[in-house]
């Protein structure tokens, strides 16, 4: 469902917030607190993180699922004065000291945006995984699961999310390898202990899929090294757990540096290298990628925001016309730290 509404471009907005997971929800939350004008557009709801089964590490709930947190958070946004729709944001521009954010249908201009727009799932590029996509080749255990009963299958990745993807499946599947090309699982200590006691989940390691086969199932991996004396694993699905790519390209069109990762660059005050654009979540070059990290960059982006706007001398701007700015950002935002 894209929900949209009839946009005015004269209207200017204190904060676009692009992204619709748990950070661009906290984030939205903040806004609403914190009486800015603003406006978070975003789709999916909850983003990746409502396809996740169960979280257990987010601090003050010892278990509950990701679409529960998702739902908690935006309930929570909604107590205040923030407006959140469902749309993808198609472009953004930056037009003297303002952005202008756009959707299929609107156009939002605004003082500041914080870009909180995640990541997709990275794929694996061998013979048959384009192929097999959606039809036994599938990312995300919770939603596709309950499909492959009593199946055999690999989840191909060697970090956490291939633990946990492993684990979730081990509710419907006969038995799973999870196949690694590292030396081991690199998984949070308590989803490997899980691993390592669950007896529907075998590993193997420093082994590389070089091929998904069958006619109109999958039927087998090739694996680069035999396992058991085989260089054929037969398994009728294959979820793909190999990491994920940060969605940058919006920020990028506006200048916003990358690294090599095309994550973006942030400071510890969630800053990029444009002044009034901040960055939160899962599409920065944070190390540890958590639901709590992801939040608490989006409030911290929420923050520097509100200084960025709260100085007197902020400039403003509406549609083209620009009036000039008594104080240079640079300068606002050094005598507001
Ligand atoms: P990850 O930690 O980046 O691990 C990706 C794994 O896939 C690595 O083992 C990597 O191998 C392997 N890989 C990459 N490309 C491959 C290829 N072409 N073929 C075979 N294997 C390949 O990714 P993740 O497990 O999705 O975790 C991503 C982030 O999300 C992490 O920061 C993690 O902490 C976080 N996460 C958080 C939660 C949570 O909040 N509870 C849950 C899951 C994940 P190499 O090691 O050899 O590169």
């Amino acid at each position: 469902m894209v929900v949209n509404k009839m946009t005015d471009p004269q209207e200017m907005y204190d904060i676009v917030i692009i992204g619709g997971g748990v950070t661009g929800l906290a984030a939205a939350m903040y806004a609403g607190r914190m009486k800015l004008k603003s406006i978070l557009i975003g789709y999916p709801p909850g983003g990746v993180i409502a396809t996740t089964d169960w979280i257990e590490n987010y601090p003050g709930f010892i278990s509950l699922s990701g679409k529960e947190l998702a739902d908690k958070i935006t309930a929570h946004a909604r107590e205040y004065d923030t407006e959140i729709i469902l749309d993808n944001v198609t472009k953004v521009e930056h037009q003297n000291n303002c952005f202008i954010a756009y959707t299929a249908f609107g156009q939002y201009t605004t003082k500041t945006i914080v870009f909180a727009t995640g990541s997709q799932y990275r794929k694996l590029d061998v013979p048959g995984a384009a192929e097999y996509e959606g039809k036994g080749v599938q990312f995300c255990g919770l939603c596709d699961g309950p499909l492959f009963q009593d199946k055999t299958l690999a989840v191909i990745g060697g970090g956490d999310s291939a633990a946990k993807e492993a684990l979730i499946l081990s509710q419907w599947a006969k038995e799973i390898y999870i196949i690694i090309r590292g030396e081991r699982l690199k998984a949070e200590p308590v989803n490997l202990e899980r691993v390592n006691n669950n007896n529907k989940i075998r590993m193997i390691s420093e082994t590389n899929v070089t091929s998904i086969e069958g006619s109109e199932h999958i039927e087998r991996v090739l694996l680069d090294k035999p396992y058991q004396g085989n260089n054929e694993l037969p398994v009728q699905g294959v979820f793909i757990a190999i990491g994920s790519s940060p969605l940058s390209d919006l920020a990028k069109t506006l200048g916003v540096k990358t690294n090599p990762k095309g994550e973006i660059i942030i400071n510890r005050q969630t800053e990029t290298n444009i002044n009034g654009i901040y960055a939160a979540g899962d599409v920065t070059d944070t190390e540890f990628k958590q639901a709590i990290t992801g939040v608490a960059e989006g409030v911290l982006a929420v923050y520097e925001a509100y200084k960025y706007v709260g100085g007197e001398s902020v400039c403003t701007c509406v549609d083209t016309d620009y009036i000039d700015c008594p104080v240079s950002p640079e300068d606002l935002r050094s005598q507001s730290k």
